[in-house]
């Protein structure tokens, strides 16, 4: 029978119907290590006990209102999320296109706002992804996104990361409004920019008057071990940043944060989102916000991420035929293959681990925060056994 749903995704014959921390459950008890975690969004892993309790409180209190009245909950996760950063103003939606959506808006409107009309321009980097829709599709410049989507939108230039020649020659253009970067590129390969690259970045931005615009939507809340992961680095802070996936932990919520100065553009009808910041949202975001934000959690989630990261070096010695490189940062852990990421992710798949892909034929191990070593050691044994697969295919 044919699926009357659009075939733009290709899912794996797996139907979870329970989850539980790192581990997913069909309806026959077949277990899953999901290291793949709604693709970096379940921070706190599934069905956590705080997030399902505020959940169902909020469920049979109210649900959804619309911004045209006050949102129990909003105020509450803007006051925290600015204390806890660069940002004093925040504007809430749905998934992380939108937020990048946002900060595209956000950057042209700050120009307009002080006369510079003709500054539009939106820089993005080679590798980068930023989300389905147009403004996002186009700040990343992925030609493989873009095909048969009609035109490429005027307005947007992608350099490389290295190039620093013509990153300078771009950000000092007239019409450039702002640059945007993932610190730590997720789906194109598990980079992490250095501290000094992305200072450099911040520097030239400001002396050229151009916004600054991270996208953390997959490396922020924590994945990387700190709230966020440009805050590794001192003098980087961006004037707006995109946040999604981990701050709903699984629940759809994102956020465009962004300063005062970058953000006096946008004033009342400017921009919008009905469900944006709905009750539910606000009441799951604010669980896992103080979760998240409390230092003994980022210690914890920092120590298995080495624990994670000592046993895949050893993993990859043992199998230097199939492991390449060990990267990304914190739990946005990259593995680099010698062999074929796909035919890596299947076999992962007959030792019961997900696994999710990217760019530069890496795979992705995307663990809840709240991981147990227990849980980083099943994975360890899982990856060695996969590589141990992978070698008697190649045999
Ligand atoms: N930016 C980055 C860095 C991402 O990793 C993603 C999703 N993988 C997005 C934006 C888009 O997020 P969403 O799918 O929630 O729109």
């Amino acid at each position: 029978m044919t699926s009357p749903i659009m075939s733009v995704y290709s899912p794996a014959p797996i139907t979870p119907v329970r989850g539980l921390g790192n581990w997913l459950y069909e309806e026959d008890g077949t277990a899953w290590l999901d290291c793949v975690g709604g693709v970096a969004s379940n921070a706190l892993g599934h069905c956590h006990p705080k997030m399902v309790a505020a959940l169902a409180q909020q469920a049979n209190l109210v649900w959804h209102v619309s911004n045209g009245l006050q949102i129990p909950g909003q105020h509450e996760l803007a006051i925290k999320l600015t204390a806890a950063s660069f940002a004093d103003r925040v504007f809430f939606a749905n998934t992380g296109t939108e937020a990048v959506e946002a900060a595209i808006k956000l950057a042209r409107r700050y120009h307009a706002q002080n006369g510079q009309t003709e500054r539009v321009d939106i820089i993005g980097f080679h590798g980068s992804f930023h989300g389905r829709t147009y403004g996002a599709l186009n700040a990343a410049g992925n030609d493989k996104y873009l095909e048969g989507f009609g035109p490429s939108m005027p307005g947007f230039h992608h350099v490389a990361i290295y190039d620093s020649e013509s990153i300078a020659r771009l950000i000092s253009a007239p019409t450039t409004a702002a640059v945007i970067v993932e610190p730590v590129q997720g789906e194109g390969g598990a980079r992490a920019m250095t501290g000094d690259w992305l200072r450099s970045l911040r520097q030239q931005c400001r002396s050229n008057n151009v916004l600054l615009i991270y996208d953390e939507v997959q490396c922020g809340m924590g994945r990387t071990g700190r709230l966020f992961a440009h805050q590794w680095f001192e003098n980087a802070e961006p004037d707006v940043m995109a946040v999604a996936k981990g701050i709903g932990s699984g629940f759809p919520v994102s956020a465009c944060l962004a300063t005062r100065e970058a953000s006096a553009g946008m004033v009342t009808g400017t921009h919008g989102s009905t469900y944006g910041g709905n009750p539910l949202a606000m009441a799951v975001a604010n669980t896992v916000f103080d979760e998240i934000a409390q230092d003994y959690f980022l210690k914890a989630s920092n120590r298995l991420s080495q624990r994670l990261r000592e046993g895949l070096a050893s993993v990859a010695a043992n199998h230097p035929e199939i492991i390449n490189d060990i990267r990304g940062k914190g739990l946005l852990i990259g593995i680099q293959l010698h062999p074929s990421n796909r035919d890596f992710i299947s076999q992962a798949r007959k030792e019961n681990l997900l696994l999710a892909g990217g760019g530069d034929n890496i795979v992705r191990l995307l663990p809840s925060l709240n991981s147990t070593d227990s849980d980083a050691d099943e994975i360890l044994l899982r990856i060695s056994a996969t590589c141990q697969r992978m070698k008697l295919l190649q045999d």
